[in-house]
């Protein structure tokens, strides 16, 4: 199973909601396939179809159940929406797409969420604290909103000024000044 490049802050997909899924084929089984390996090369709890460039809504988490890791909740939802939420919960979130920056989140701590499996059975679940937030930001996500938008205007501009001059950096260091050799 190939892994997918994973698309970075910047990149249009990110900003883009995901279209439902209508058709359950191979094509989906592929998809959802190539999430989970990509999510856990990167060592990612979550990975949204926006991430790999697919405008669907298909996402995939895998969050640790205990401190050693040894007992993870694993799944793949598509076409996730959220029936519930209750109570909330402020933690630490970090993204893929979103490198160099980790910040506290307010979220809701529980979530009752419908979906539907790769295979297009229907399905319901109750998630809580680490689960319910991965579910979350992966649902953010396809609606094309990212974790820092969440965070304070301060804190997003100071990353995004951050990263601008990171990509200027590297885009010197690919083209150096007053050569050229055509
Ligand atoms: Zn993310």
């Amino acid at each position: 199973m190939p892994l997918r490049p994973i698309r970075i802050y910047g990149d249009p997909a990110l900003r883009a909601r995901a279209q439902e899924v209508a058709e359950f084929d191979d094509s989906l089984l592929g998809l959802a396939a190539d999430m989970r390996e990509t999510m856990r090369a990167y060592y990612g709890v979550g990975l949204a179809a926006n991430q790999v460039g697919v405008l669907h809504r298909v996402l995939v988490v895998d969050v640790p159940l205990d401190e050693e890791g040894e007992a993870r909740a694993a799944y793949t939802l598509v076409n996730p929406v959220i029936l519930e939420r209750a109570s909330s919960q402020v933690a630490e979130e970090g993204c893929l797409s979103i490198p160099g920056i980790y910040e506290d989140v307010s979220r809701p701590l529980r979530v009752r969420v419908r979906y539907r499996d790769e295979r297009g059975e229907e399905a319901m679940m109750t998630a809580e604290g680490y689960l319910a937030r991965a579910i979350l930001h992966e649902i953010d996500h396809l609606d094309g909103v990212l974790f820092i938008d969440r965070i304070s205007k301060l804190k997003r501009e100071l990353y995004v000024r951050r990263r601008k001059k990171q990509l200027r950096r590297e885009q010197d260091e690919r083209e150096p000044a007053g050569h050229a050799d055509g």
